[in-house]
């Protein structure tokens, strides 16, 4: 658990070679001219990356979360920024892991070869207008019509939809008040993309821009009831076996990211004087990126927990099975205390360590050619998404303290 395995240092050197290819210049230059990351997501596919999580008998490596967020956090640590995480959150976690772990053979046969091969792009439509943050709000719903499906409603903010071939769609399939249990009627579908009855508008954004974020109308989504990722109304515990790994590697690119940061400041501040020292010798810099530093040391030991867990102990199948059910439960419920843990510590402190990072840089770190004002508007994102800093200390302070649940659904 401490110590990487070799594939894992085998996959965190060859992140590390990636990412010299694409040094912060490239990101920058992506960014400022609102361009897809090409050259970047050629390489991780050629390097095997986008087929980390996909079954060795569809074309990919057969690994799990615990070698996927050591290759995030190195690619992003060594000079891509969230870059580094961005388009394998896309592709590998919305796409590839759960069609590699709940797809049917067909399903795997249709999209993993093809995932893996760097050839089809994934994206995930889940966040509503209407809804927000409160999930099982949602009113996207699909209405069974002969052996199809009939798919109507709005999704706001979906990163990748403009590439994108295929999308994890979240949907009600049993209305709210008709559901016996909050949690059910939710289903998940797999979408071809394009579609005619998919339309997307890119929303204009404060960072990441080498990536479009959405606005999507779908009027009339006709689709074969083979298109149903898992099964019907009970989506809700896939959804959050994929929500947990987003979780997991949002905080592999917070980590990531602010130890390019804190690396940039070192070095910055080791050398530029302006009184009798140079910069890097008063405290006042040194202590919050000290702090800082050792913060995400530990928020990294618990994403590393939360990968193993969910590697290792949890299998939703089991779920179904009455004797496996209560173990599973549980085993669940530790993959989301250790993701959401992660999560907030991780985001929170790299928030801390990019900020000192622009103070180190004095008005320089303003200016967009040292590249930390784009890091501190890529990484206060992680504040708000995939689930924001509040909804994570909510799901802590319920679940885990065991304190009442402080809002209404
Ligand atoms: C750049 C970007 C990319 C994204 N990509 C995707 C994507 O690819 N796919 C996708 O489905 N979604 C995506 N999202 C959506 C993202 O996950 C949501 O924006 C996020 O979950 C918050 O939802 P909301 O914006 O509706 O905020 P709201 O739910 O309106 O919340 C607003 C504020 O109120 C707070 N709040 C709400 N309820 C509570 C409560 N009970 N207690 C305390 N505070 C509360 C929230 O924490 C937040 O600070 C993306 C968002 C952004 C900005």
């Amino acid at each position: 658990m401490f110590e990487l395995t070799e594939e894992q240092k085998m996959i965190a050197s060859t992140a590390k070679d990636i990412a010299k290819d694409f040094p912060p210049e490239y990101w920058r230059e992506k960014d400022a001219n609102n361009e897809f990351a090409e050259e970047f997501f050629k390489a991780i596919a050629k390097a095997g990356f986008l087929g980390l999580l996909i079954p060795e008998e569809y074309g990919g490596a057969g690994y799990g979360m615990q070698e996927m967020v050591v290759g995030m956090e190195e690619l992003c640590a060594n000079g891509c920024g969230a870059g580094g995480v961005w388009y394998l959150v896309l592709t590998e976690i919305f796409g590839a892991l759960p069609i590699s772990r709940y797809g049917t053979p067909e399903q795997k046969e249709k999209y993993l070869p093809r995932i893996a091969k760097g050839e089809m792009e994934f994206c995930m439509a889940l966040t509503e207008p209407n809804a927000g943050t409160n999930t099982l709000n949602i009113q996207t719903f699909a209405r069974k019509e002969g052996d199809e499906y009939v798919i109507n409603g709005n999704k706001i903010f979906i990163s990748g939809v403009d590439r994108a071939e295929g999308m994890l769609l979240v949907t009600r399939t049993t209305p709210l008040d008709q559901s016996p249990k909050k949690s059910l009627g939710i289903t998940l579908f797999l979408i071809d993309l394009p579609n005619r009855a998919v339309k997307w508008n890119p929303i204009p954004k404060h960072g990441i821009n080498f990536s479009k974020t959405c606005e999507v109308s779908i009027s009339d989504l006709r689709v074969p009831e083979d298109a149903i990722l898992g099964q019907k109304d009970l989506g809700w515990y896939l959804l959050l076996d994929v929500l947990n790994p987003e979780r997991m590697s949002a905080a592999a690119g917070a980590i990531g990211g602010a130890r390019l940061a804190i690396g940039k400041a070192v070095e910055y501040t080791k050398q530029r004087r302006v009184f009798a020292d140079p910069i890097g010798s008063y405290q006042g810099l040194q202590f919050p990126l000290a702090e800082a530093y050792a913060s995400l040391q530990c928020a990294s030991l618990m994403m590393r927990k939360a990968a193993w867990l969910y590697d290792t102990k949890f299998r939703i199948e089991d779920i179904l099975d009455p004797e496996k059910r209560v173990k599973m439960q549980a085993a669940f419920r530790e993959v989301g205390d250790a993701s959401n843990m992660a999560k907030v510590v991780a985001v929170e402190n790299s928030i801390k360590a990019v900020y000192w990072a622009m103070q180190c840089f004095g008005g320089y770190g303003y200016a967009r050619e040292h590249d930390v004002e784009r890091w501190w508007r890529e990484v206060n994102l992680l504040r708000l998404a995939p689930i924001t800093q509040q909804m994570a200390l909510n799901y802590i302070a319920e679940h885990i303290l065991g304190m009442p649940r402080s809002y209404r659904t």
